[in-house]
């Protein structure tokens, strides 16, 4: 679980502002849940048998001896929240939420105990047009953020509960025959989730599975429909994708469409995104049926990317525009109200006031990292500014034109 240090602080804002905004355009609206729900609503939508709910949860009885979690994922709570208070039967919703998520993990570059996710979900849209505006939503995401050529998009169909089911059997069925060149894990999920196996990260699973069965051949009619027509508005809306008959999501809900957004440039933890159509999930928690697309995106993975393909601009990193010194102590007191004064009159402006030793004071406004620096001395009784940018000197400025002097010179260099 790591601290973000304020040098860091500076491109999450960037990402947050950039996810917000293109969020908004879509017109999808928030959502914040709690941190903590009653376990057992994770053992019923993730699913017993995945990797979440085997060995990742951070559970704990409080003091009622009431099991509680802290949430390894955000569309359980959303559709739990949703439920209790009635947004979702016979609507349609476009719902956002972000915040920390936390699986007890082998902590690595990529992969935390807390991490961070935006998560997009939205309820009551049936048909594929509504796959197709998430995975445009994201997509234009990456462009915002200049990482669209970094990432790919892999598409695949989970088809409808009954043809998985006859899916499970053949792929079952194949494996049985090479038990014995399963990992471990693979093993034990023959018998209680054989889908997941597919997902499985180990070499010669892998190997295995080259020559194992393949989904699309058992998709429904419904489904095969349902996923040319995404695949149709993708190609309109100049969306590449790949189609990747092995991806399955590692929770159990999803039905019909599956998709990741995939990176190489963060080695093994390379998906960014990854979500998906869970039709089933709202009934499964005791809702009315109601169909549900979604996906969540992982922030401490999009952020190394961001830093890995240096693509924030620099003035994002700096935490304020000017800096503010007096030349000699007594002027301090001026200095606060006059910093403030400016405020009023540059609310754009980010204003440092420096308040503490004067020594080396023209050196240290000038290594503040600031593009703007001014430095206040006092002259005939009233107050004279010296204003610097870059590192260059502007203008000496009578204590009346500060503002106006300051203002002009802002508005010209940004
Ligand atoms: P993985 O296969 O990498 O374990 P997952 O299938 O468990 O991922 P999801 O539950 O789909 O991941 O979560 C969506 C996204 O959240 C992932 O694609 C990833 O970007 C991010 N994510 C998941 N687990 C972690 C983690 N422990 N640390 C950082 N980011 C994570
Ligand atoms: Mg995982």
């Amino acid at each position: 679980m790591n601290d973000i240090l304020p040098e860091q602080t500076p491109v999450w804002q960037f990402l947050e502002s950039a996810v917000k905004s293109v969020l908004a355009g879509y017109g999808y609206s928030e959502i914040r849940m709690p941190i903590v729900e009653q376990t057992d609503l994770f053992k019923r939508s993730i699913g017993e048998v995945t990797d979440i709910v085997e060995k990742e949860m951070y559970t704990f009885d409080d003091r009622n001896g009431e099991s509680l979690t802290l949430r390894p994922e955000g569309t359980a709570s959303c559709v739990r929240a949703g439920e209790e208070h009635g947004l979702l039967f016979n609507q349609a919703q476009r719902l956002w939420y972000q915040g920390p998520m936390f699986r007890y993990e082998k902590p690595q570059k990529g992969r935390y105990r807390q991490f961070h996710q935006i998560g997009v979900e939205t309820f009551g849209m049936a048909s594929a047009d509504i796959d197709a505006e998430v995975i445009m939503l994201s997509a234009r995401l990456w462009k915002k953020l200049g990482i669209l050529d970094a990432v790919t998009l892999q598409l695949n169909s989970l088809g409808s509960n009954e043809a998985r089911a006859e899916y499970k059997d053949a792929l079952v069925a194949y494996l049985s025959e090479r038990k014995d060149q399963l990992d471990e894990d693979s093993q034990r999920r023959l018998q209680s989730n054989p889908l997941r196996i597919l997902d499985s990260k180990d070499p010669q699973t892998q190997m295995l599975l080259n020559d194992a069965p393949v989904l699309s051949e058992y998709l429904d009619q419904e489904s095969k429909d349902h996923f040319a027509e995404l695949c149709a508005m993708l190609d309109q809306a100049g969306i590449r994708y790949e189609l990747n008959p092995r991806l399955v999501r590692g929770l159990d809900y999803y039905c019909k469409t599956v998709f990741e957004w995939v990176t190489d440039k963060l080695g093994a933890q390379g998906t960014v995104c990854a979500g998906g159509r869970y039709d089933g999930l709202v009934k499964q928690l005791g809702g009315r049926p109601t169909p549900a697309v979604g996906f969540a995106m992982g922030i401490e993975r999009l952020i190394l990317m961001l830093e890995t393909l240096e693509v924030v601009p620099e003035a994002v990193k700096q935490p304020f525009d000017l800096y503010l010194a007096a030349e000699h102590k007594g002027l301090q007191k001026q200095l606060i109200v006059l910093a403030d004064k400016l405020r009023d009159q540059l609310p754009e402006m980010r204003i440092r006031v420096h308040c503490s030793g004067l020594k080396n004071i023209n050196n240290k406004a000038r290594q503040s990292g600031a593009p703007w620096v001014m430095l206040v001395r006092e002259e005939n009784d009233s107050l004279m500014a010296n204003l610097w940018y870059n590192t260059e000197p502007q203008f000496d400025i009578a204590e009346e034109q500060i503002a106006d002097v300051l203002h002009q010179q802002w508005l010209q260099k940004t």
